[in-house]
């Protein structure tokens, strides 16, 4: 069976090609045509013999995802990607423009397993982990398909990545490899819901991406209505793992909060998010909750205001999160999920 190019490391993809009797510096060739020049198909790597092209062909495909529909805000350009991967299923990314830079949020599961009742991936249930070249073909295929750079990643997409663990960190080492994608890991953002011992293991592991926790409430009650997998691990747990995170790594620490009209945008929640984050270094990023669910509604301006100016006063910065591609389905798990139908 023909293995995807994409899934290999640069160590594997030499210890690879010495099996098939190929050169290392055969490796550095392919690589070089499919991550700078772009050029997905093996009888076009002219500065092969047609013997090793023939072989290549024998061995490998080159996995970028099939584009089925793409979405362009006009208000922003913000880009929404539905692609199709080798078996069938469907998985979606989103590429941001922010002062002409390029930030591409991207999905490590086929669906999602945790289920969070304001997302629509979520809704749409669980199939499968990604390999890490269906990670790493999302962007090679943001890139083709925008003709642009991708100079920032978030693991923000369809998933919870801590969950497919292994593919995640082989993605981002692929994504930072100087002779693969090469983008600093200091850009590559990881975005989870939290899994205690996964955050504490990144941070062991010295994987030196940025961190941000999806907390949206700060209590138990209320975080066990909106995301099951706290009933598994509590906030209290998940604290504690970005305390000895920041311990480690000595890094900043993103918190997400997606604010819900009447559930979670009470100064009280505040009070109770500010004691919470207490002694740790955090930046909060407050977040309309999108209407996925017909239940959530977002709070007023006058709300949010009053959320950030209460965190403000416990020393905690925070901002409000402008929306992006509000004018096509931008959140993630929508367009999959209409399409899915
Ligand atoms: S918000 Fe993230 S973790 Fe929750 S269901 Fe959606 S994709 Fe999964």
């Amino acid at each position: 069976m023909r293995k995807n190019l994409l899934n290999f490391e640069y160590d594997e993809l030499i210890e690879f090609f010495k099996k098939l009797g190929l050169e290392k510096f055969r490796a550095d060739q392919v690589l070089d045509w499919v991550y700078k020049k772009r050029v997905f198909n093996f009888e076009d790597m002219t500065n092969l013999s047609k013997e090793h092209r023939k072989i290549l062909n024998e061995k490998f495909y080159i996995g970028i995802p099939k584009l089925l529909d793409m979405q362009i805000s006009k208000i922003d350009r913000t880009t929404k990607f539905l692609w199709e991967l080798q078996d069938g299923n469907t998985i979606e990314s989103v590429a941001l423009f922010h002062s002409g830079r390029v930030t591409a949020c991207i999905s490590t599961q086929v669906g999602c397993p945790v289920k969070c009742s304001f997302c629509a991936t979520g809704q749409s249930g669980f199939v499968r982990n990604l390999k890490s070249g269906e990670i790493v073909g999302q962007i090679l295929g943001i890139e083709i398909n925008r003709k642009v750079k991708v100079g920032n990643v978030v693991y923000m997409g369809m998933g919870e990545p801590l969950l497919n663990f292994d593919e995640t960190l082989k993605s981002i080492r692929m994504l930072n490899h100087k002779k693969i994608l090469n983008i600093s890991k200091r850009r590559i953002t990881i975005s989870t819901v939290g899994i205690p011992e996964k955050i504490i293991e990144l941070a062991e592991k010295d994987v030196g991406v940025r961190l941000a926790l999806s907390l949206h409430a700060a209590t138990n009650s209320k975080r066990d209505e909106i995301i099951p997998l706290n009933r598994k691990y509590s906030v209290d747990e998940l604290i504690y793992a970005i305390r000895k995170y920041q311990e480690i790594t000595g890094d900043r620490i993103t918190i997400e909060y997606i604010l819900i009209r009447e559930f979670n945008d009470y100064p009280e929640d505040a009070e109770r998010l500010a004691e919470s984050l207490k002694g740790i270094n955090v930046f909060v990023n407050l977040i309309p909750v999108n209407p996925v669910n017909p239940n959530f509604y977002r709070p007023s301006r006058w709300a949010m205001e009053r959320f950030k100016q209460i965190l403000e006063r416990h020393g905690i910065e925070s901002e409000i999160r402008v929306e992006k591609g509000t004018d096509i389905d931008a959140a993630c798990g929508q367009l999959r999920r209409r399409n899915l139908k």
